[in-house]
């Protein structure tokens, strides 16, 4: 069967697919601005009936008991998703605006990969530790500590990489024997109804375990922090959201668990091959036109080299050019929306208004009358204090900044609020090391090196969150600890 045949998609609530009570709002593809069909918008009351729902199958079920069960509906929504791969590619493209090529990876194909390591972890997993016998204040007891679930997880998710985002806190909290309410962003309300379906009818997911919730009403998320029947929010999106989102989760103390945002640097160091990193630089920058949270979007390169560095990664960005996701070898597709398109513009304005220069880009494509596009862009002249330089832009933009030395290029990568992730290129791969070690990020390449993966737990230092998704950390996040004492005769 089709996936959203009708065109219009539904809410996952109980088990059940349902309308919205607050009608349907339209989701507009991209790359065109052309309306590719309805999602359900859901209004308090069924946001509160989700909860409900959760809280009930968290408390009433086996289901946060039943490994066995557990693992086998992650993998069957894995497997649901892997039969339905093509359609659910063409439906990322055009929802997401995802480029085609990214959807072999991480928009789609690797975080469906990756239900497989939560369905293992979970499978493997030491849920119950004997730490043997002993006799605290002489008292002889046997000790041993057991992970258990969290609870309720209310799961808010942005629009950049909504398959990944999505998935990289579903599996996990449901392997680990949680009950979820899924918030998606209203930006991307399909790529995460389709699994609402995909649940409902390819999985023995009981009813209640996953609610799906696409609404236009932010405050939708505001109940999921706030209501003291959701033990744990998980949140992916930006910093100042998340902010929010811990103060509301502080009046019932709740788990809080963040990814926000992130000004990564990517510094390379006077022994580096300059062409190589900064072409790398500016190709990154390009990837899905900028919108990943771990891009790195400060170039930081040897002062006497500076006017090189600009031009070759001028040279790579000026030949990437932002089009047809759909195509298999564009790297840059539109971004999100209008209000996203707009906001870059104003970042791209801004920097001029500090005082820096356009190496190439610095606005629309003029090719592109429809879709949501914007040129990649290198600015160049800046210091790290500018704000193009220190705030989230979240489009192709790429701003190079001089260093003097190693000690000078570490201060510029850790003088930022953020910390979620940095490169480092040289040609002494002690020295890079060296370097890399200081960086205070949640990640880090070096000359090229993958972190991206199911077992790597990913996550930021500072302003960009608490705690890390994937890997087994990103599991143990939905795990309580519970130390029990019995005493021995
Ligand atoms: P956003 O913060 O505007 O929205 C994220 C989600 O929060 C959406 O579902 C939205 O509806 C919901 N929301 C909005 N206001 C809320 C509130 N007051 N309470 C609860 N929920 C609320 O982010 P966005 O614009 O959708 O996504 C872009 C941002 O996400 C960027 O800053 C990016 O860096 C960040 N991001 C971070 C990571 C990471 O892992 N660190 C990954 C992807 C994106």
């Amino acid at each position: 069967m089709a996936l959203l045949a009708d065109g219009v998609s539904r809410l996952l609530i109980d088990g059940k697919l349902t309308s919205g009570g607050a009608g349907a709002f339209v989701t507009v593809n991209p790359a065109t601005e052309e309306v590719l069909g309805e999602a359900a918008d859901a209004d308090a009351a069924d946001m509160d009936r989700a909860i409900g729902a959760a809280r009930r199958a968290f408390d009433e079920t086996d289901w946060s008991t039943n490994t066995e069960l557990r693992v086998r509906c992650v993998r069957q929504l894995r497997d649901a998703m892997r039969e339905h791969v093509e359609e659910l590619r063409d439906l990322t493209i055009a929802d997401v605006g995802a480029p085609r090529m990214l959807t072999a990876g991480a928009q789609l194909e690797g975080p469906i990969a990756d239900l497989s390591f939560a369905a293992d972890t979970a499978e493997g997993y030491e849920w119950t530790q004997d730490l043997g016998q002993a006799s605290p204040l002489g008292i002889p007891t046997r000790r041993s500590v057991v992970r258990e679930a969290v609870g309720v997880v209310g799961a808010i998710t942005p629009w950049n990489f909504p398959h990944q985002i999505n998935l990289a806190k579903l599996g996990p909290a449901l392997a680990a024997g949680n009950t979820v309410v899924l918030k998606p962003a209203p930006d991307t309300p399909w790529v995460a109804a389709v699994l609402g379906e995909l649940i409902a009818e390819h999985t023995d997911i009981p009813a209640g375990v996953v609610n799906i919730v696409t609404s236009t009403d932010h405050a939708l998320g505001a109940m999921l922090a706030k209501d003291p029947r959701v033990d744990m929010v998980s949140f992916t999106g930006s910093t100042a959201t998340g902010r929010s989102v811990m103060a509301d989760a502080a009046a019932t103390i709740k788990k809080v668990f963040l990814e926000l945002g992130g000004k990564s640097a990517f510094v390379v160091l006077d022994d580096a091959d300059l062409a190589a990193a900064c072409s790398v630089a500016g190709f990154s920058a390009c990837v899905h036109a900028g919108q990943g949270c771990a891009i790195t979007t400060r170039l930081v390169v040897p002062r006497a080299r500076y006017d090189e560095a600009v031009a070759i990664a001028a040279g790579t960005m000026g030949s990437i050019k932002p089009g047809d996701p759909s195509k298999p070898g564009t790297v840059c597709g539109p971004v999100i929306s209008a209000r996203q398109r707009d906001r870059v513009q104003s970042y791209l304005d801004l920097a001029i208004t500090e005082g820096g220069s356009f190496a190439c880009g610095g606005g629309r494509p003029a090719d592109q009358p429809a879709g949501f596009f914007i040129e990649p862009t290198v600015i160049a002249g800046l210091t790290n204090d500018a704000r193009v330089a220190r705030e989230e832009i979240f489009g192709p933009v790429l701003t190079v900044i001089a260093h003097d030395g190693d000690d000078d290029a570490v201060r510029i990568a850790n003088d930022s609020p953020y910390g979620l992730s940095a490169t480092v290129y040289g040609a002494d791969s002690q020295r890079a090391a060296g370097v890399a070690a200081r960086l205070r990020a949640g990640t880090v390449n070096v000359n090229g090196g993958v972190w991206y993966s199911a077992d790597v737990p990913f996550g930021g230092y500072k302003q960009s969150g608490i705690g890390r998704e994937m890997g087994t950390a990103g599991f143990e996040e939905y795990l309580e600890i519970k130390a029990i004492a019995t005493a021995a005769n």
